[in-house]
């Protein structure tokens, strides 16, 4: 069987451990296919769309998450986004006629935001080290905004003629006994695991075998799995709710050009056409 997009979770029977695994190849494949991206940008897009994913799937499942590395200077942003749903999407944004700017060379912070079950955000900034080692910021925010002590790597392969992309987050639990030692022995085993990029080409980024090698000799459970895919939210309906939030004036001046509404999705590359008639409709409904 081929593998596909899921997440995978596990943990150690002595409760000090809990693992999140990802496979987002195709996800990723979507989004930088979307966003027409290629090489560094590409893999960089891959790696923040898999932290949108264990950001979720460790910290709220069942509600949305959103990561967004911010260039210094206005140079632009890139965003990714988690749904419970399953999907992920992503978006790079330049100022207009300015090149792409690339998290290696330009400095840049890392935003992560999740909805609260009451509806209000929880949000942190950090810096995203020199190295552009996004994998390196996530922990730092994990430990600095949600006091989650983790050991994450994210990983994207996208050239070449064995595509991967995915990542893992282990995190000590906070009921673990002898949390130190326990610490200690997994940070040692894990100095194999900081660079995932071959083994995830080598297992068609397989989350289960990534948990496996993780977790060799340590007896563990599997927890429950969860597909995940590339996908939006837009639709007709947003795009009309959208125009309904325009003034009055604005809608009555695209009726006057007499031409339907082209609207396109930056995220996903979906375009939308509203015809004039619609656009009367808002106009008499408010
Ligand atoms: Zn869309």
């Amino acid at each position: 069987m081929p593998e596909r997009d899921a997440v995978m979770r596990a943990m150690t029977n002595d409760g000090a451990f809990r693992i999140v695994a990802a496979r987002t190849t195709d996800t990723a494949r979507g989004v930088i296919a979307a966003q027409k991206l290629s090489g560094d940008a590409a893999d960089d897009m891959a790696d923040l769309v898999t932290a949108a994913v264990l950001y979720r799937e460790t910290m709220a499942p069942s509600l949305r998450v959103q990561c967004i590395v911010r260039f210094e200077n206005g140079a632009g942003q890139m965003v990714a986004d988690s749904h419970p749903d399953g999907w992920s999407r992503g978006l790079l944004q330049a100022p207009p006629g300015e090149a792409r700017p690339d998290i290696r060379t330009t400095a840049a912070t890392l935003e992560m935001m999740r909805t609260l079950p009451n509806s209000d955000l929880h949000r942190g900034i950090v810096e995203v080290p020199d190295s552009g080692n996004l994998s390196e910021a996530f922990m730092r925010y994990m430990q600095l905004s949600e006091q989650i002590v983790s050991m994450i790597s994210l990983g994207s392969s996208l050239a070449g003629e064995q595509p991967a992309a995915g990542g893992y987050l282990v995190q000590l639990l906070p009921e673990a006994t002898e949390a130190e030692a326990a610490m200690q022995t997994m940070t040692k085993r894990l100095e194999d695991f900081v660079e995932i990029r071959e083994r995830l080409r080598a297992s068609d980024g397989s989350p289960t075998r990534l948990i496996e090698q993780i977790f060799e000799g340590m007896p563990f459970t599997w927890l429950h799995q969860s597909d995940i895919r590339f996908g939006c939210q837009c639709s007709q309906l947003r795009v009309m709710t959208t125009l309904s939030l325009l003034d009055r004036s604005e809608i009555q001046d695209l009726v006057d050009e007499g031409e339907p509404v082209s609207i396109g999705c930056d995220y996903c590359g979906a375009s939308y056409t509203v015809e004039i008639a619609h656009l009367q409709g808002l106009l008499s409904a408010s």
